[in-house]
């Protein structure tokens, strides 16, 4: 999927075809095995991987993924989307992608310590600070990471927190990193429903797939700040409806009790497919990718589609979905840039060794993510591009440029 889109994009923009190849394959895919003793002393392996897409620009940067069917090419996808997200925002930084083939919910804590902990022992020889630094994504979050920096830490000889983003806010972590991409998400939807839509924020009604960080802290933004009407949300279990709006907060302390919404008693069940048909002013799928598939895009009854997750729209999807006039899309590598551009305010407060207030940080978040937006809309008004080909053209040409100037060594 990230090759034919790469590969659209490369012939809207005429890319030069010396400069092709090497904007597009990632300059370094690394396998690694895991053994871990579980806590019954049997020992278990699983497999994790890396993919540095580009580092022409600077570090590359991308979230470690804990996934039961994750899989190297899932991974290198993941990674070139992270090096066209990281240059349409403006970050000095190249893709990269990470994870392992796990359900993580079936570890133990100390399972899950020793396994993130091996990961990160594994990679050492490939990462650091100014090489790749990896974050949290899907089945990973803050505690992963601080484990994950411990280990570094451990073996160089003293504390490096900037080499992983997305930390507890005790060892270096940045103030407003773990609702990012969710508030970020909220931002641009509200920006695209008044700006573009004309409807105010407080008239729209959002259903949301995926009820973890992103999807949780988006429904949070979107129903307290905006004063949208929050009618569905799911997880991996299923999903609930309530056309007269959910109460969020309610919602996510029961999702943290249960570890489910279903039962829950402010809402009616719903499964995830009617959930993604249901009508809607906006649609947030947050989850996993590749579910809005052909026949869904054909069903789609909302009015934007803001794509929270990376990929979650196929590529034969999104040609339907552009004979659709009447869905405006909020393509991935803008929608979810939040996450990476507070990681970057991570990286850098780290290495200033200087900590900024929650207020600063969203504030400059925002600007970067209008900027970003003004740039795709810009880019679409000149070459009559969707947007979502206005994005990508825009962050592998700035990819691409940079390979340019750097000349091919040796
Ligand atoms: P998470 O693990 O915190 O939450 C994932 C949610 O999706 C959970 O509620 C899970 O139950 C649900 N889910 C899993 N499989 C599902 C399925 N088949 N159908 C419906 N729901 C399902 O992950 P997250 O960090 O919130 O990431 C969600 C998405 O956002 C991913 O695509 C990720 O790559 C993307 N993303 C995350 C960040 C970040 O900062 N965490 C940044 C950018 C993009």
């Amino acid at each position: 999927m990230a090759c034919r889109q790469f590969d659209q994009a490369a012939d809207a923009i005429n890319l030069p075809e010396a400069i092709r190849d090497r904007a597009k394959y990632p300059r370094r895919c690394i396998a690694v095995s895991l053994p871990i003793q579980r806590d019954d002393g049997s020992i278990a392996l699983y497999e994790g991987y890396r993919v540095q897409h580009s580092l022409s620009t600077g570090p590359s940067k991308g979230g470690v993924r804990f996934h039961p069917e994750l899989c190297l090419g899932e991974v290198a996808a993941l990674a070139v989307w992270m090096s066209w997200k990281c240059a349409l925002v403006g970050l000095p930084y190249g893709g990269a992608k990470g994870g392992v083939s796990v359900n993580a919910a079936q570890l133990s804590p100390t399972e899950l310590e020793r396994l993130s902990r091996r990961y990160m022992q594994e990679l050492i020889p490939f990462i650091g600070p100014d090489v790749d630094v990896p974050a949290p994504d899907m089945g990973t979050n803050a505690q992963i990471m601080g484990w994950m920096m411990d280990t570094y830490s451990n073996h160089i000889g003293h504390l490096v927190p900037s080499i992983v983003t997305g930390k507890p806010l005790s060892l270096g972590g940045s103030q407003g990193r773990s609702e990012a991409t969710g508030a970020g998400v909220a931002h641009l939807v509200c920006r695209y429903l008044k700006d573009f839509l004309k409807i105010a924020p407080a008239e729209a009604t959002v259903a949301i797939q995926g009820f973890g960080n992103v999807g949780s802290e988006a429904a949070l933004a979107l129903s307290r700040n905006c004063g949208a009407k929050v009618i569905a949300l799911s997880d991996e279990h299923g999903g609930i409806y309530n056309p007269r709006g959910i109460d969020v907060p309610r919602a996510l302390s029961y999702h943290r009790y249960q570890a489910t919404l279903r039962g829950f008693d402010g809402a009616e069940p719903i499964s995830n497919d009617e959930l993604l048909s249901l009508p809607c002013t906006v649609l947030i799928p947050a989850a996993v990718q590749r579910v809005i598939t052909p026949t869904v895009a054909a069903t789609l009854r909302c009015r934007l589609l803001a794509e929270a997750a990376n990929g979650p729209t196929t590529y034969s999807a999104d040609k339907i979905l552009e004979t659709r006039d009447d869905i405006e899309v909020i393509p991935d590598i803008l929608c979810n840039a939040g996450g990476v551009i507070v990681s970057y305010f991570e990286w850098l407060q780290n290495r200033a060794c200087e900590y900024w207030d929650r207020d600063t940080v969203l504030a400059k978040l925002f600007t970067q993510l209008d900027r970003a937006l003004e740039a795709v809309e810009a880019q679409r008004a000149k070459y009559q591009f969707s947007r979502r080909l206005a994005a990508q053209t825009l962050g592998i040409e700035r990819v691409a440029h940079a390979k340019q100037a750097r000349g091919l060594f040796p």
